[in-house]
């Protein structure tokens, strides 16, 4: 081998190194701010979850709080959480992370519970018939055991019986589905609401109908206007609370 290719050898041998080193320390730097980076991220998270458990502890207060004021049962059994994903496996690994998912998972179970719960109750609230049917008239006949007018024996009064003249607005006592409209014997022109919550009303000897089967009503919504239809002595509208289709009196519910 000559000098000169010696020379080009231990050059390129060099050169070779300049260039190792270089990146080797272009390799460091870059793992060191990616270290960074990490750390910073890992930072970031860590206040997230920080947060998320402080939110979590505060909507729990609050939870426990309306489930008290509602009387909702605590032992309610809290759902699993379901079938997971490799990622949220992942994810699940993580001690931290998995106490939120689990406290997440529980409060919106209870938050569920707590929305139902209030559902159920505004349901019921709106069904209650709890106003009077018709606004004008006098009570001529009360609810239970009465002399037939009829047959002039005691005979049971399933409803109440408020005389009022013909062509008088008669208004839905509370919220429900209309099942009935129609003539119905001795009842004449009548309509039924069931009300849910094995309520329903019952208003007889009506003039007019203005529903149809299966309608929705609100309460104080027209209905009918009474009249003297079906086995009437006079102009009267005949008004039925039904529970467990047995009548109760009327006047039970009626607050107005
Ligand atoms: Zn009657």
């Amino acid at each position: 081998m000559t000098t000169r290719n010696y020379q080009i050898i231990i050059t390129l041998i060099f050169i070779m190194s300049l260039v190792y080193g270089y990146s080797k320390h272009h390799r460091l730097n870059d793992l060191q701010a990616e270290n960074q980076e990490m750390k910073a991220e890992l930072q970031g998270f860590r206040k997230e979850i920080e947060t998320l458990e402080f939110n979590n502890a505060a909507i729990s207060k609050l939870a426990s709080q309306l489930r008290a004021m509602l009387t909702i049962d605590s032992s309610d059994d809290y759902p699993g959480i379901g079938p997971l994903t490799a990622e949220e496996k992942k994810i699940m690994d993580s001690q931290p992370q998995r106490d939120v998912i689990k406290t997440q998972a529980r409060l919106e179970h209870d938050l569920e519970s707590i929305v139902g719960h209030l559902e159920h109750e505004q349901k019921f609230l709106n069904g209650l018939p709890t106003i009077q049917p018709v606004n004008e008239g006098y009570l001529s006949s009360d609810y239970g055991f009465r002399l037939s007018p009829f047959t002039h024996e005691r005979q049971m009064h399933d409803g109440v019986d408020i005389s009022t003249a013909v062509g008088t607005p008669v208004f839905a006592t509370g919220g429900g589905k209309v099942i009935f409209v129609g003539y119905q014997g001795g009842y004449g022109k009548t309509i039924v609401i069931d009300h849910g919550f094995k309520l329903k009303t019952v208003y007889a000897h009506n003039s007019k109908l203005f529903v149809r089967k299966g309608a929705h009503v609100k309460r104080g919504e027209l209905i009918a206007t009474s009249g003297n239809t079906g086995r009437s002595t006079g102009p009267h509208l005949h008004y039925e609370v039904r529970r467990y289709n047995q009548p109760v009196d009327p006047f039970r519910y009626i607050l107005n």
